[in-house]
C-alpha cells in the first residue's frame, strides 16, 4: 500500500472516526477497568473472532483426575456422603452434625485448594469441582460448607497475594480446619453494586496489644456472610482512607482486603440468617471503630487499595468451579432420580415416563445434565492448564445455575406430590429450596446476564475493540492516530470477511467451513461455526450502531451474551462427545444439545435484530444471519423420546450421564430406595409382560402374582420376586406424615440464637 494512500486514509477516514470513537467510547470507572483486566481469554476469544480454530479446543487435554484425587473421591468423599442425612441437617439440626464437622476438618476438606507444602490437599480444579459436585448430591448445606473455604475467600486470597508471614500464620491452620474462614463483601447498601461498599477503614496510630501501632480503625456492617456464625477468621472488604497521608497513596486509598481474627475486640459476629430454609451457616457481622494493625491487610500495606483487582482476579477462576459443580450435581441427581421415579410411578396403568408430556421434561433434565457436565469438565481442564477465564466463568455461573433451576423445576413437576411433601423420604425438596441461593450469590444471574457476560466479553475477547480503545486513549495524538488507523483497518477487513463468510455459511449450513468432520456431530460443528461467524458480524453491527449506549441496552447485551454462552456450552458438548470416545448411546444427548443450543442461538439473534434501534442495520443483519429464514427448530418428539429413555432404565449411558454423584442401593436410604425400586420396576414390567403374553390383558388386569402362579403364567419364584418388587416400589412412592404436633414442636426454637455445632 502506498504511503500517499495511507496518509490520505488517516487524514480523511481515521481522524474523523477517531474523534467519533472517543465520543461514543463508554466512560470506564477504575473498578470496571480492573474487572475487565482480570483473568485470561481462551475459547471465548475464538468464538468472538469469527473464525474459531477448533484445534485449540480439541487440543485441550481430556479432563482427568489423578489416582490420588480419585482415591479421595472414592474414600473420604464417599464416606462423608454416607454420613449425610439431609432431612436431619435441614430440619432437625439446621446445621451439620458435630461428627460431620469433625470429619470435614480431619480429612482436609477445607484445604482442597491449599498446596500440599502448606498442609492442604493441593488438588486440581477438576478434583475440587468433583468433590463439591458429589457432596451436593447428598446435602447442599454440606457442599456449601466445603465449597466456601475453597472458593473466593481467605485461603484463595492468601495463596495469591498473602505475605510469607500471613501464609505461614494461616494456611496450615486453614487446611486443618483449625481456622474457619468467611469472606465479607456484601452489606445492606451494597449488594450487586459491591464496589460501592460504605464500610471504611481509616489509617491512624492506635493502641494494639499494649503497643503504639500504625493501623486502621474499621467500621463495617455486612450481611449474608456464609460461615460467619462460626468463623474464626473474617476476610473483610472495606474502603481505606488515609486522611493524614501516612501511607503515601493519597487520601482515598481504595478498596482493601484484610483478615481479622474474630476474637478481636469489637468484632460482632455469631448471629444467623436462615437462607431459603437451608442449614448452612450464614449471618451478619458488624464492627465500629475496631482498631487493627496494617499488617492485617492481605498482602501487607503494599496491597492497600488493590482489593477490587484482587477480588476480580480471584473470582475469575473461582466462579467457574463451585456453583457450576453444585449445579451439575443437582442436574445429574435430578436425571438419575427423576428418570427412575418416572419408570417406577404408574398412572392410568402406565409408567408415567412413557407419556409424551413427561418425556419432554425428562429429556430436558438429561440434556441439561449432559451439557453441564461437559461445561464443568472442560472449563476445569482449561483452569488446570493455566487459564483464569473470567468471561467463561461468568457464563458458567449464570447458565449452570439457570439450567439447574430448570432441571429441578422439571424434576419437581415429574414427581408431583412426591416432591412436594417434605420429610425424611423426600430427596428433592431440599435441592429445590437451595436453587435461589445459587442463582443469587457470586453475582446475581440477572445482573451477570445483562451486564457482565457480553459487557466484559466484548471488550476482553473482541479481536480489535480493546486495541482500538487503547489506541484512542494514547496521550500522543500522532501515535494515537497511527495506532488507531492500523487497528481500524484490520477491523474493517475483519468485518468484510466475516460478513461474506457469514452469509455464505448461513446459506449452506456451514458447508466448506473449517470444521472437524466427526461422525454423528459434524453437522453441529458446521452450524456452530456458522453461528460464530454470524455472532462476530452481529457484535460489530451492534457496537458500531450503539457504541457506549449499549451499556444502557441491557436487553441487547443479555441476548448477545446468550448467543456467546450457548456457543460455549455447545463447544463443550462437542469436546466431551469426543473425549468420551464418541459413544453411540450418547448420540441422542449430543443431538438434543445441538438442536436446542442452535435453536436458542437463533432465538437470541432474532431478539437482537428485532430490538436493534437502527433499523437499516437490523435489516442488513437479518439478511446475513437468516438468508433462508429462521429454520432452526427445537428437538423433535422422536429425539425427545430417545433422550428421555436414557434415564428410564439402568444402562451404561445413564451411569455415564450421572457419573460422579453419590449412589447407593440401600433400601432404607432416601435415594437408595429409588435405585432399588427401579431395578424392581424393570423386573415387574418383564414379569407382567410374560403374564400378558401368556394370559392376555384380562389376566394381567384382574389377577395378582398368586393367581398368575396358580394359572402357571409365572413360576413360584417369579411370583415371590414380583411381590418383593411391588413392595419396594410401594415403599419408593410413599411420603412422610407426622403426628399433629411434631412439626410445630420441632420448629419452635429460635434458630437464630442456637449455638452451631462447629463452634
Ligand atoms: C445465602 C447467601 C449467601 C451469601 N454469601 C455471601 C458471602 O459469603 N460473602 C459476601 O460478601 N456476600 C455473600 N452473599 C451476597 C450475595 O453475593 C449478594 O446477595 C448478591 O451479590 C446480590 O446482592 P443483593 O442480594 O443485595 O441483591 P441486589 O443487588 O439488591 O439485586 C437485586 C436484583 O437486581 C438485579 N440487579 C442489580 N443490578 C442490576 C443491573 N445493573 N442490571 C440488571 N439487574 C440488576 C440483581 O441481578 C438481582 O436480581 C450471599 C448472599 C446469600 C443470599
Amino acid at each position: 500500500m502506498s504511503e500517499g494512500y495511507i496518509a490520505w486514509r488517516r487524514q480523511h477516514i481515521s481522524r474523523p472516526l477517531l474523534g467519533w470513537y472517543r465520543k461514543v467510547l463508554p466512560p470506564m470507572s477504575d473498578t470496571e477497568r480492573e474487572a475487565i483486566d482480570a483473568g485470561t481469554v481462551w475459547w471465548d476469544a475464538e468464538l468472538f473472532s469469527g473464525k474459531p480454530d477448533w484445534r485449540k479446543l480439541r487440543e485441550l487435554p481430556k479432563p482427568k483426575l489423578t489416582a490420588e484425587e480419585r482415591a479421595f473421591l472414592d474414600g473420604p468423599v464417599e464416606e462423608l456422603c454416607a454420613m449425610l442425612d439431609d432431612w436431619k441437617i435441614r430440619h432437625e439440626l439446621v446445621d451439620l452434625p458435630p461428627e460431620v464437622w469433625r470429619f470435614i476438618r480431619e480429612h482436609g476438606f477445607f484445604g482442597i485448594i491449599i498446596p500440599k507444602e502448606q498442609g492442604g490437599l493441593g488438588f486440581s480444579a477438576l478434583a475440587h469441582s468433583s468433590i463439591v459436585m458429589k457432596i451436593s448430591t447428598r446435602s447442599s448445606a454440606c457442599a456449601v460448607t466445603v465449597m466456601v473455604p475453597n472458593s473466593l475467600g481467605p485461603a484463595e486470597l492468601l495463596l495469591r497475594y498473602g505475605t510469607d508471614e500471613q501464609k505461614y500464620q494461616y494456611l496450615r491452620r486453614l487446611a486443618r480446619g483449625d481456622e474457619i474462614p468467611c469472606f465479607a463483601l456484601t452489606g445492606p447498601e451494597a449488594g450487586s453494586d459491591a464496589a460501592s461498599i460504605p464500610d471504611t477503614g481509616v489509617v491512624c496510630l492506635g493502641e494494639f496489644k499494649g503497643q503504639r501501632t500504625l493501623g486502621m480503625r474499621l467500621t463495617w456492617d455486612k450481611r449474608y456472610i456464609t460461615l460467619a456464625p462460626v468463623a474464626t477468621l473474617l476476610g473483610l472488604a472495606f474502603r481505606l482512607h488515609d486522611p493524614d497521608h501516612l501511607l503515601g497513596h493519597g487520601e482515598d486509598v481504595g478498596i482493601t482486603l484484610a483478615l481479622i481474627p474474630t476474637d478481636t475486640p469489637g468484632v460482632e459476629i455469631g448471629r444467623r440468617h436462615y437462607p431459603a430454609g437451608q442449614a448452612f451457616l450464614n449471618g451478619p457481622t458488624h464492627g465500629k471503630d475496631v482498631f487493627v494493625p496494617l499488617d492485617y491487610i492481605i498482602g501487607g500495606k503494599e496491597r492497600a487499595g488493590q482489593g477490587w483487582r484482587m477480588l476480580m482476579e480471584a473470582l475469575a477462576a473461582g466462579r467457574a468451579i463451585s456453583l457450576p459443580a453444585l449445579s451439575t450435581g443437582a442436574a445429574k441427581f435430578c436425571a438419575r432420580n427423576t428418570g427412575a421415579y418416572a419408570r417406577i410411578r404408574r398412572q392410568f396403568g402406565v409408567s408415567i415416563g412413557k407419556f409424551e408430556g413427561i418425556e419432554e421434561p425428562l429429556a430436558r433434565i438429561a440434556a441439561n445434565a449432559y451439557v453441564l457436565d461437559a461445561a464443568r469438565q472442560i472449563t476445569c481442564a482449561a483452569i488446570d492448564s493455566g487459564q483464569q477465564p473470567s468471561v467463561l466463568s461468568a457464563i458458567l455461573k449464570e447458565h449452570a445455575t439457570e439450567r439447574m433451576r430448570q432441571a429441578v423445576n422439571d424434576a419437581m413437576d415429574v414427581h408431583g406430590g412426591r416432591g412436594i411433601i417434605d420429610g425424611p423420604r423426600n430427596y428433592l425438596f431440599g435441592v429445590y429450596q437451595s436453587v435461589p441461593v445459587a442463582i443469587t450469590v457470586e453475582g446475581a444471574n440477572i445482573l451477570t446476564r445483562s451486564l457482565i457476560i457480553f459487557g466484559q466479553g466484548a471488550i476482553r475477547c473482541h479481536p480489535h475493540l480493546l486495541k482500538e480503545m487503547a489506541a484512542a486513549q494514547l496521550p500522543d495524538e500522532a501515535e494515537s492516530l497511527e495506532a488507531f488507523d492500523k487497528e481500524l483497518f484490520a477491523h474493517v477487513r475483519g468485518i468484510l470477511s466475516n460478513t461474506l463468510r457469514a452469509f455464505f455459511h448461513n446459506l449452506t449450513g456451514g458447508f466448506l467451513s473449517h470444521t472437524p468432520s466427526v461422525p454423528h456431530v459434524g453437522w453441529i460443528y458446521r452450524r456452530l461455526h456458522a453461528a460464530a461467524v454470524t455472532f462476530a458480524v452481529a457484535v460489530d453491527v451492534v457496537l458500531g450502531t450503539l457504541g457506549g449506549e449499549l451499556k444502557r441496552k441491557e436487553g441487547l447485551s443479555a441476548r448477545l451474551g446468550d448467543v456467546l454462552s450457548e456457543m460455549y456450552l455447545l463447544s463443550c458438548v462437542l469436546k466431551r462427545f469426543e473425549d468420551d470416545g464418541r459413544q453411540a448411546d450418547d448420540v441422542p444427548l449430543a443431538h438434543f444439545a445441538g438442536r436446542s443450543g442452535l435453536f436458542a442461538i437463533q432465538q437470541a439473534l432474532d431478539g437482537v435484530i428485532a430490538n436493534l434501534p437502527n433499523r437499516p442495520a437490523a435489516w442488513f443483519l437479518r439478511l446475513i444471519a437468516f438468508p433462508l429464514g429462521r429454520h432452526r427448530r427445537p428437538p423433535k418428539d422422536k429425539l425427545v423420546r430417545a433422550v428421555a429413555s436414557t434415564i428410564l432404565s439402568p444402562s451404561d449411558a445413564r451411569d455415564r450421564l450421572t457419573s460422579g454423584i453419590y449412589v447407593t442401593h440401600k433400601t432404607d436410604d432416601v435415594t437408595g430406595r429409588i435405585e432399588a425400586a427401579l431395578v424392581a420396576a424393570i423386573a415387574r414390567d418383564r414379569l407382567e409382560e410374560k403374564v400378558r403374553a401368556g394370559g392376555g390383558a384380562k389376566a394381567l388386569h384382574e389377577g395378582d402374582p398368586d393367581t398368575w402362579r396358580a394359572a402357571n403364567l409365572i413360576t413360584a419364584e417369579e411370583a415371590s420376586a414380583l411381590i418383593g418388587a411391588k413392595k419396594l416400589i410401594r415403599d419408593a412412592i410413599m411420603v412422610d406424615d407426622f403426628a399433629p404436633d411434631a412439626l410445630a414442636r420441632e420448629q419452635a426454637p429460635e434458630r437464630g440464637n442456637s449455638k452451631p455445632a462447629a463452634a
